[in-house]
């Protein structure tokens, strides 16, 4: 645009100074116009590195019109971006990617479009799409490397059902938010996407050294995994509980305390429902699954939820809310005694009971001190744990064989196995257990502890 209007000009005589000041007199005269309106700079690069992709983000000034390549011998990524310019640095870029090699730039002389090529490590499968402006986020090129084997991949990584113990209660940990998608900002600044995974990371810990009981992440780095994703991890993993933990934000800063929310067909019950589905819901949008799997998406779900009998499994993720809350209410605020009902995309799995823990509002600035501290984050696990234990105790699921388990617990011998690390006083703050209890439980002289043997953990639930 500005070339064609020099040309244009320059047939007029005008000098460079004259020029500039016809070029500034417009701009001055046209409220909002930008003389880079329609370039698309690339402005930022980022990466989120997931088991099975790599995500590169590229920040744009305006939405771009881009071609995707791809290329052998070597094996490269090209991406011409009509009117493109790059106003990053490269060499200060940390390629976060098992994938990328290097990353490098030209300018095609003919069309003068901006090439970008990513030169990879080994072939991949790669798809390009654009994202609009949501929240503060603005428009972004977004280009995904999957491996080319990814579904075998996948599959082979898949633990089922049947791989599992007989006995074992398989819950599948969720969370929240992620990569592109930072979820809410707490009142000092934490992200909840970090909050979360951190949790996430204490609870499975946690369930995985109980007898019987097992669980995996969904999520397990810094990287986005749309709704939908997420559910299917639950309902191809066959599991018995889908857990999904956030840390909101609420406009309201006094609000603080934690909920368990499970799904409501009819929508949120109430204004902090409303407000948190709402949110919830926009991860995709943030996230970036591409318009095509977006379009599908709500449909597919809703005609799932329609059809496959939701009712049980609405009944025992209710059930599991309510003990949960039971043992949450001990050790922090509850907003309400009951299990809360919204409209959660990700709580739409009729084949699995799935629930949402809201751990606290990091809006909340006593909030946001409890969930940024590790000790704090230790007690909460413990608390959904003997949630879950107590739920699954009295409810065993079908073909699940729970003797293990319920023995254990009726007669309060939950069991650690001690691994490489592990230190008395841990397992005990770890437990919520003091360090004399465990050592009288478990006859022990001294503090020293056998890898690999099994310490009886008094009176947990
Ligand atoms: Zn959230």
């Amino acid at each position: 645009m500005l070339l064609k209007l020099s040309v244009h000009c320059y047939q007029f005589t005008l000098n460079i100074k004259q020029l500039a000041l016809i070029m500034l007199t417009v701009i001055v005269l046209l409220p909002g116009f930008n003389v880079h309106a329609s370039a698309s700079n690339i402005i930022g690069i980022r990466f989120w590195q997931s088991p099975d992709k790599t995500r590169v983000v590229f920040d744009m000034s305006a939405s771009p019109t881009h071609q995707l390549q791809l290329l052998k011998n070597p094996h490269r990524v090209v991406i011409d971006i009509e009117d493109g310019r790059l106003d990053v640095d490269l060499t200060k870029i940390n390629i976060n990617s098992t994938m990328i090699d290097r990353i490098r730039t030209s300018r095609s002389s003919e069309s003068g479009k901006l090439r970008v090529v990513l030169d990879l490590k080994r072939a991949v499968v790669p798809k390009s799409f654009t994202l609009n402006p949501v929240q503060n986020i603005g428009n972004r090129l977004v280009l995904d490397l999957k491996e080319p084997q990814e579904k075998v991949v996948a599959e082979k990584g898949i633990t089922r059902a049947t791989d599992l113990k007989k006995h074992d209660i398989f819950v599948v940990i969720d969370a929240g938010h992620g990569g592109e998608d930072p979820g809410a900002s707490g009142y000092r600044g934490s992200k909840e996407k970090t909050i979360t995974l951190s949790i996430a990371q204490k609870l499975a810990k946690v369930i995985n050294q109980q007898q019987g009981m097992k669980a995996e992440l969904s999520r397990t780095g810094d990287y986005y995994l749309s709704l939908i994703k997420r559910t299917e991890i639950a309902r191809k993993k066959g599991a018995d509980l889908f857990l999904s933990i956030h840390a909101d934000a609420f406009k309201n800063r006094k609000v603080r305390g934690s909920s368990v929310w499970v799904l409501s067909d009819k929508g949120a019950d109430s204004e902090v429902g409303l407000w948190l589905e709402q949110r919830e819901n926009n991860t995709d949008l943030l996230g970036g699954v591409d318009s095509v799997a977006l379009k599908n998406y709500e449909p597919d779900v809703a005609e799932v939820l329609l059809k496959i009998q939701t009712e049980r499994s609405v009944r025992l993720s209710h059930s599991i809310a309510k003990n949960i809350i039971d043992e949450l209410g001990k050790i922090m605020v509850v907003h309400n005694k009951k299990p809360r009902k919204a409209g959660f995309v990700v709580l739409k799995n009729p084949a699995v009971p799935s629930i949402l823990v809201e751990t606290g509002f990091i809006s909340n600035a006593s909030d946001e001190k409890n969930l940024r501290s590790s000790s704090f984050q230790k007690k909460l696990t413990n608390s959904i744990l003997k949630g879950i234990h107590a739920y699954f105790r009295s409810n065993t699921p079908n073909g699940v064989k729970m003797a293990s388990l319920s023995s254990n617990v009726k007669s309060g011998k939950t069991t650690h196995q001690i691994v490489r690390g592990d230190t008395l006083s841990a397992i005990a703050n770890q437990y919520g257990v003091s360090m004399s209890r465990l050592r009288r439980t478990n006859g022990l002289k001294s503090d020293k502890l056998l890898v690999g043997k099994r310490l009886v953990i008094p009176s947990q639930i």
